[in-house]
């Protein structure tokens, strides 16, 4: 279950970030390209943070994927990408599979760059 170690490190990293500033909100962005269940992550954390953050509120967003096509720069999304419900589904569980399945919608190359979409970021919102 890497939702646990997923919300060890955010609750560490809000705990770091109390002592320097007092923070009234968290924004967890999870990148589409990130193999998580959201609602175990939102009750782990919640009872990680629950003694040590009690008053901050923590909001869930989702980042959208974005592709760059290395051989003609063309920028795209996954919702872009005519993907069947198979192929999402298999992306959604292994994010590396956007490698099988994903190509430029222009060009057809299959060699491009993830810009966005990947991994967990924090936005600390300060009183
Ligand atoms: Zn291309």
């Amino acid at each position: 279950m890497h939702e646990w170690a997923i919300a060890e490190a955010i609750s560490r990293e809000v705990e770091a970030n109390l002592e320097k500033a007092r923070i009234r909100r968290v924004k967890v962005i999870l990148g589409e390209l990130q193999n998580i269940d959201l609602d175990v992550l939102k009750q782990y954390l919640e009872m990680m943070l629950r003694d040590v953050a009690p008053n901050v509120e923590i909001d869930y967003e989702t980042e959208e994927a974005v592709f760059k096509c290395r051989r003609c720069g063309y920028t795209w999304t996954l919702a872009d990408s005519s993907l069947s419900e198979e192929e999402r589904e298999a992306i959604h569980f292994v994010p590396e599979a956007v490698r099988a399945y994903v190509k430029c919608p222009k060009c057809s190359s299959p060699d491009f760059e993830v810009l966005r979409g990947r991994g967990v970021r924090l936005i600390f919102e300060v009183e």
